[in-house]
């Protein structure tokens, strides 16, 4: 197995990507650069992050060629329609740094203004044709959300970036994604979100999880590293966060073991079918209070 996936556009990105969600602005391009250093050719960074810019600088410090790295960002919700979301464009490629953006995926659904939500997905399909984006995609879709997309635009999504650890696996999204041609992309692919703090003393983290920890104990790897390689048999897109150095190189250092198919089936098995994060049919995220501020 290669740290290497093709969308169906044909682009390919490495299984492995780093993610950045939470990470402080004065920490990120350190963790970047730290990353990039220990071999990870693949940032999943966003508007909403707030450290764009930071993950531009980090890349340029390493002085490895733009054009090896795949930069991904997502439009926040207060930037779709159109112009609007054309405009989001602008304000991200500013912030990176960068002439195109290799990822570019609409954040959440808004089911109470999908038609918004439209609207940005044709804008993202204009960035594509022009040549501005190399790929573009969603998160956090439901099988009705990527049907009713599917119905009023015309590119497939490259790829969905949702909620999937072993505490929730999501399967009716990741059939809905196989039958469409997208690939499925794990966010809190190691359940940070079962162990973000601050986010509920009654959240278990899947970290320590017995299943996962022995099956660990029996390659002489870690759960964090079990469970990434467990996502990437199952053929998924990974993009674990971290700001430890150690901590980086361990998420990307799981080339070297196989798990059988039973570990697979057992890890599978763990599934509670109870989301960390806001469902995406519940929340409006237009309420929030974050708006993208220009560069
Ligand atoms: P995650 O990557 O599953 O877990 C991150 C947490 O695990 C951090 O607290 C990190 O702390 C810790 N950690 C990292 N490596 C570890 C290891 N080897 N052993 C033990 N602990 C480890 O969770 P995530 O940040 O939620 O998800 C990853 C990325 O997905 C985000 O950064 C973001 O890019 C994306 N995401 C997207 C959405 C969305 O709505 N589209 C939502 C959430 C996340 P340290 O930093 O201290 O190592």
């Amino acid at each position: 197995m290669t740290n290497d996936l093709t969308l169906n556009n044909g682009l390919h990105i490495p299984s492995i990507g780093f993610g950045v969600f939470q990470s402080a602005p004065e920490e990120t391009a350190a963790a970047v650069e730290t990353a990039l250093a220990a071999g990870y050719r693949h940032i999943d960074t966003a508007a909403g992050y707030g450290n764009e810019r930071e993950v531009g600088d980090g890349i340029r410090r390493t002085g490895i060629d733009r054009n090896d790295i795949v930069i991904e960002t997502k439009v926040w919700v207060s930037d779709y329609g159109y112009d609007e979301t054309r405009h989001a464009f602008d304000k991200s490629a500013t912030k990176l740094g960068v002439e195109q953006i290799d990822l570019l995926i609409l954040h959440q659904p808004m089911p109470q203004h999908f038609d918004r939500t439209i609207q940005a997905y044709r804008a993202l399909e204009r960035l594509l044709a022009d040549g501005q984006v190399r790929a573009i995609g969603v998160s956090n879709f439901l099988p009705h959300h990527l049907a009713a997309l599917r119905e009023q635009t015309e590119v497939v999504p490259a790829i969905n970036q949702v909620e999937l650890h072993p505490y929730y696996t999501q399967p009716a999204v990741q059939r809905a994604n196989a039958d469409l041609g997208i690939l499925t992309q794990a966010w809190s692919p190691i359940g940070g979100i079962t162990f973000y703090p601050g986010w509920g003393e009654d959240r278990r983290s899947v970290l320590d999880d017995e299943t996962v920890g022995r099956i660990a104990a029996a390659h002489g790897k870690s759960p964090a590293q079990v469970m990434l390689r467990w996502h990437l048999q199952r053929g998924r897109s990974v993009i674990p966060k971290s700001t430890n150095a150690q901590r980086i190189a361990q998420n990307i250092d799981v080339f070297d073991f196989v798990l059988s198919p039973d570990e697979l089936i057992a890890i599978d098995a763990l599934d509670r079918g109870v989301r960390g994060g806001p469902d995406p049919d519940e929340v409006d995220p237009s309420t929030w209070d974050l708006i993208i501020p220009e560069p």
